[in-house]
């Protein structure tokens, strides 16, 4: 099995039972995820699994995100016409595949460089043009293309980085999985002027968000 195998009917499957059976509603995001071939930000060895329920790593400690996870974090961006978008741990860069879809133009920030490098190839090969792939410390965002109408974190922080909250938009959305191994929450903050309303949406596990206004790289498993 390639890249060029035909993995449309693990696709539609997955959309239908994964997503549409879990109430994902938002039309943008099921299509998005309908056309991103998912299959192409996988290990060669995982190709077969790419349309399965549940996350499989990518190398490097890391994780590529459940599909259901995706859809339910974009979902929750509320995304309107022409949005910017900031995503914090591009890993194999699926995520940010599926916002480009939707938003105009998306900032993706990654600590690994070699993670880095292998989703800006798996991306420019699938001709995604809106996603610019940057090596920083997401935890501080990436006041460069501040605000953003929406900004989505793809690894558990211990609290929400400020620098995040200041960096987005009025009425913009910020998504975030908050807490520690074992104990996590995804959250929903949306700004109002200077004010942020936010929610719990639901129980979460996810790899850490390292760096300033993360964990530390001791921290972690204690
Ligand atoms: N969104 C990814 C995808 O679609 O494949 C999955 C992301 S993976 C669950 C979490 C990523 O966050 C890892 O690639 C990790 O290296 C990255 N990460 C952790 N701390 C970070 C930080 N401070 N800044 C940027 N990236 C970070």
């Amino acid at each position: 099995m390639n890249e060029e195998t035909n993995y449309t009917h693990e696709c539609e499957r997955m959309v239908r039972e994964q997503l549409l059976g879990r109430d994902i509603r938002d039309e943008r995001v099921l299509q998005a995820m309908k056309h991103v071939p998912r299959h192409y930000f996988v290990l060669p060895e995982h190709r077969y699994l790419a349309y399965s329920d549940g996350p499989l790593p990518i190398g490097h400690g890391q994780t590529i995100s459940q599909p259901y996870i995706v859809a339910l974090m974009t979902e929750l961006l509320e995304l309107k016409e022409k949005a910017i978008v900031l995503e914090i741990g591009t890993g194999s860069g699926y995520q940010a595949a599926i916002l480009a879809h939707i938003a105009d133009e998306i900032h993706s920030i990654e600590r690994d460089k070699d993670l880095a490098q292998r989703a800006r190839a798996t991306l420019k090969k699938l001709g995604v043009k809106n996603v610019s792939v940057h090596v920083s410390d997401g935890s501080k965002g990436w006041p460069e293309n501040a605000p953003y109408d929406g900004i989505i974190v793809t690894a558990a922080s211990p609290q929400v980085p400020q620098p995040l909250k200041e960096q987005l938009n009025n009425d913009g959305r910020l998504v975030i999985p908050v807490g520690s191994r074992g104990n996590q929450f995804l959250e929903r903050w949306i700004r109002r002027g200077e004010k942020f309303v936010h929610e719990q949406i639901a129980p979460v596990a996810f790899v850490p968000l390292y760096g300033e206004y993360g964990w530390k790289d001791d921290q972690w498993d204690w």
